[in-house]
């Protein structure tokens, strides 16, 4: 399903955004190459890291936008501005955290970003909508798996599965348009680099990403996202 924005895990995430901003393939946002490029995919390599071979430096599609140097999975930042914009609804951090499976600071934190980043983002012409190949959110139930999920999957699968019960109470009135709109000009509007002191916070956030929810100790295998 190529022509969707999904955002159940990692994976389809960063698969997602790629199709919506590199519709003629992928670039080097650092000296412009596009076709000595490589998609890096080590063991221990973060999901959507590619290498370009004409400058030998590194990349993912979050190059340049609010998202770089965040600790926070993308399909995390994907599930927050889908609910902050396509439900129309004011979303406390308490509730974010509480859906997201992370802290409070966390939520807090996601909500902060994309506030101010979409504040900063310069308006994009209208069309862009009728240009885009991805023009349709994916809200399907977390994938069938042969093999046992890996306590990371669970955790996005009970993650994924609270997301599509709140945006089913919402049916009525999502706009699926507002979210492609703004995460567009997350993604191409903004034209600013990330904030050296992003890379700081996002250290302490990391901490508190997995934060077990109180009075619960240990055992962080189940939903230890929560
Ligand atoms: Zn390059």
């Amino acid at each position: 399903m190529p022509n969707a924005v999904r955002m159940h895990d990692e994976q389809a995430a960063f698969l997602s955004l790629e199709a919506l901003v590199w519709r003629d393939g992928p670039v080097c946002p650092h000296c412009g190459e596009s076709s000595r490029l490589g998609r890096l995919s080590g063991l221990s390599t973060p999901i959507g890291m590619w290498k370009c071979y004409a400058c030998r430096k590194p990349f993912t599609i979050r190059h340049g936008t609010i998202f770089q140097n965040s600790h926070v999975p993308m399909h995390v930042w994907l599930q927050a501005l889908y609910l902050l914009t396509a439900t129309g609804e004011r979303i406390s951090s308490q509730r974010l955290g509480q859906i997201l499976g992370v802290s409070v600071r966390t939520a807090w934190h996601l909500k902060t970003k994309i506030t101010t980043g979409l504040d900063a983002a310069k308006e994009l012409p209208g069309s862009w909508l009728s240009e885009s190949v991805v023009k349709r959110v994916l809200r399907e139930p977390f994938p069938d798996s042969p093999a046992p999920l890996q306590p990371g999957q669970a955790v996005c699968k009970a993650r994924y599965e609270r997301f599509l019960a709140v945006t089913a109470s919402a049916a009525h009135h999502l706009d699926d348009t507002v979210f492609l709109a703004a995460l567009h000009r997350l993604l191409r509007g903004s034209g600013t680099s990330a904030d050296p002191r992003d890379e700081v916070f996002e250290q302490q956030l990391e901490l508190s990403l997995f934060d077990e929810p109180a009075g619960r100790e240990g055992g962080a295998d189940d939903e230890g996202g929560r």
